[in-house]
């Protein structure tokens, strides 16, 4: 319990200005800011950077980030613990260890809270965490920070909405991925709530042929045993569809997905039962919208190669490393140590395999280069910086000459 007898908070302590010049110092970056003064351009030499217009840090990370500052200020004593983590950057995870606040790590069988005392305090990431773990937590009767993004809030209202209204949730997302395991969870405040989670298109596409045309069920049970309530019969359940998605999925396949949906329930019920059968709402947050739209808008110009920075387990990193790649040549580093100027290797996510590989000889060492650059919404800026720096390095060039 806090001193004033509270023991849930969810707007911050009203600290932001005890904390700011040390997250200003932990994450800003000089480069970026250059980057920003000069119309996201450096030039040095034959080498251009361009940057994309909306990069990096979203509202719901620097949000989430500054309240677990906050936090730490507001209770200098307490043991305070995390939820996984706060967002997918290994960096700023590790700095919160360093801050003395220990991240409470997911088994097979979920979080262990047993080691939470009531006099705790534990902060709930961005992502936000499943209504079974809340209730864990509330039943603890710790004190709980709560920096679940309101974006994220938005797509658990719809899903929500769906469970009350006897539709399944159809999530577009990863089954995997802590805010899909939050939003499929949010079906279970109502009896007979149900959810089936899709990756992408090809996924759904199963999805679809069993709506319009039925099939085995038991392969399809078996294929979506781990993506679906445990309870879901697709016999049963999936008369009644209402589709969300993961707020940082490609919006294009969300959308096309929801589309697809509306046009299985046409075929299998009519057009004139569409609306009996089929909601959706489009769930993307506006962040993972704007830095899709800006690397559109930067792949329009010529570029010879594509450096995109974030965490491996970063789904909105993920999604513009993929939209990349449909156009240039593309590498996704987990961040700037990926670069090494003095070998000329690049560490970075392989699409396909999604491990992580090195590849040599990445940038040539002579001739005009224009290297574009963008970074998902749990990058910060000194990593990207970093990451300029270096690609800088690798063209022989210092970036402290970089004015
Ligand atoms: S990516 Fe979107 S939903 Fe996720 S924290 Fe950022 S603003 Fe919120």
């Amino acid at each position: 319990m806090a001193p004033d007898g509270a023991t849930y908070f969810r707007k911050g302590f009203g600290l932001k200005a005890e904390v700011e010049t040390t997250l200003s110092s932990d994450y800003n970056g000089r480069l970026v800011d250059l980057l920003r003064e000069r119309d996201y351009t450096l030039s040095a030499g034959d080498t251009t950077i361009r940057l994309a217009k909306e990069f990096g840090f979203c509202y719901g990370v620097e949000r989430a980030v500054e309240y677990a500052y906050q936090t730490r200020h507001k209770f200098p004593d307490r043991r305070v613990f995390l939820v996984g983590e706060i967002i997918h950057n290994p960096h700023v995870n590790a700095r919160l260890v360093q801050m003395g606040i220990e991240i409470l790590h997911p088994t097979e069988a979920g979080f262990d809270y047993s080691v939470v005392r009531p006099e705790d305090v534990v902060i709930l990431p961005a992502f936000g965490v499943t209504i079974q773990d809340f209730e864990t937590l509330r039943t603890i009767g710790c004190v709980m920070v709560d920096t679940t993004c309101g974006s994220v809030l938005n797509v658990w209202k719809r899903v929500d909405v769906y469970a009350r209204d006897g539709f399944t949730a159809l999530i577009h997302g990863k089954y995997y991925h802590e805010e899909t395991r939050a939003t499929a969870s949010q079906v279970e405040k109502h009896a007979g709530g149900t959810y089936l989670i899709v990756r992408d298109m090809a996924e759904a596409e199963r999805v679809m042929a069993y709506i319009e045309d039925g099939g085995d069920r038991d392969a399809f049970l078996a294929h979506f045993r781990e993506k679906a309530s445990p309870h879901f019969d697709p016999d049963v359940h999936l008369a009644r569809i209402g589709v969300a998605n993961q707020t940082t999925m490609l919006a294009r396949e969300s959308l096309a997905i929801g589309d697809r949906v509306g046009v299985a329930m046409e075929r299998r019920y009519g057009a004139e039962h569409r609306t009996e059968h089929f909601r959706t709402f489009d769930t993307i947050c506006s962040a993972t919208q704007d830095r899709q739209d800006a690397v559109n808008a930067l792949l329009l110009e010529p570029l010879d190669v594509m450096l995109v920075i974030g965490g491996y387990n970063s789904s909105n990193t993920i999604s513009l490393a993929a939209l990349c790649a449909e156009r240039v040549r593309t590498y996704h580093v987990e961040d700037a140590e990926g670069i090494v100027p003095e070998t000329g290797v690049i560490r970075h996510r392989d699409a396909v395999t999604h491990d992580e590989v090195e590849s040599a000889s990445w940038l040539p060492q002579a001739g005009a280069l224009r290297i574009g650059l963008t970074a998902g919404a749990s990058t910060p800026n000194n990593k990207i910086g970093e990451a300029v720096a270096r690609i800088f390095r690798a063209r022989g060039i210092d970036p402290a000459t970089v004015v």
